[in-house]
């Protein structure tokens, strides 16, 4: 049998083995006249621990009839988690769960093997989104298990005089998410307020970036910008965020992911062969589950030999 011509891409930790400071652009993708700006995965196809995949939706304002819709679509290998600063987002599941996602929670879904899912903005909406969408890729003794789907509401924030740390995956400043993880790993929202210098004690182990989410921000005093992922490196015990007028920062990390994941569409794999074995899987209908709550089209599945985009809202 040949093997079949997949346009994968094949992602690796960057793994430094010290502290630096690079950036990188993002992505600025046009879906449908929605710009997304994706810091993950970029040019050398990096990983940051075990997350895969970033991609910054908004902000945006719309009708509150004209909200985000995304059909329902695959995923495996791979745990979806959604963050929002802004607005809300109605999820529904091949497991039967329906939930919305507000600012402040986390929703987190292991694909496993094979899920399907849909995104949409819920009929009574602020008319604004401003979210994260973030994958984190499943370590080969965990891709297989079977998948589920976790709403954690309200996960832990510590408050300095100088801002405060949402942790909403991992643990940061002394406070652990609820949110279940198969690698170690950190996910937070930070808040520095003005004219303050916020200081955290990091993962030394772990390799670390960062993304301006809004207002302005620097990293031990040196100034960064909004649309582009600054790569922290690992061996830091502590960084320092300040900011002049106040700023949000979305922060993640974890150790260098050692195995080389392979990436198409909404798919993360090890071999070719799998991926085309779930694409058929999902055209035939199979694996994946329906998701009968949501009322939308199912999403056809890209070519093999396409280099194939995630779906928008991941
Ligand atoms: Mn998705």
């Amino acid at each position: 049998m040949t093997k079949p011509a997949v346009a994968a891409e094949a992602c690796v930790s960057l793994g430094a083995q010290g502290p630096t400071l690079e950036s990188f652009p993002n992505r600025i993708i046009d879906l449908g006249g929605i710009h997304v700006a994706r810091a993950l995965p970029i040019r050398e196809h990096r990983m940051i621990g075990p997350w895969c995949f970033l991609d910054r939706a908004g902000p945006l304002t719309f009708a509150p009839d004209k909200g985000i819709d995304v059909g329902s679509h695959p995923h495996m290998g791979l745990q979806t988690v959604t963050w929002l600063f802004e607005g809300e987002m109605l999820h529904h599941d091949s497991l039967g769960n329906e939930v919305v996602v507000r600012p402040g929670d986390v929703n987190v879904m292991t694909s496993g093997s094979g899920i399907a899912h849909a995104e949409e903005t819920p009929r009574i909406n602020s008319g604004h989104l401003n979210a994260a969408q973030l994958w984190v890729a499943l370590p080969n003794a965990s891709r297989n298990d079977a998948a589920s789907f976790a709403s954690i509401a309200h996960v832990p924030v510590t408050e300095t005089s100088s801002g405060l740390v949402t942790t909403f995956a991992g643990s940061l400043a002394g406070v652990t998410s609820a949110a279940p993880h198969f690698s170690e790993l950190v996910g937070a929202e930070l808040t520095i307020h003005a004219s303050h210098d916020l200081e955290i004690d990091i993962e030394p182990t772990f390799e670390h970036a960062v993304l301006v989410v809004d207002g302005d921000c620097s990293i031990d005093g040196q100034a960064i910008e909004a649309q582009r992922l600054y790569y922290l490196g690992s061996q830091r015990r502590s960084v320092c965020f300040g900011s002049r007028s106040g700023g949000r920062i979305l922060f993640i990390g974890g150790p260098p992911f050692s195995e080389t994941i392979l990436m198409w569409w909404n798919f993360v794999a090890r071999t070719p062969e799998e991926i085309a074995q779930a694409r058929a899987d999902w055209q035939a209908g199979i694996r994946f589950g329906a998701v009968p709550a949501y009322g939308g089209p199912r999403l056809d599945a890209p070519e093999l030999a396409r280099i194939a985009r995630p779906n928008p809202m991941s």
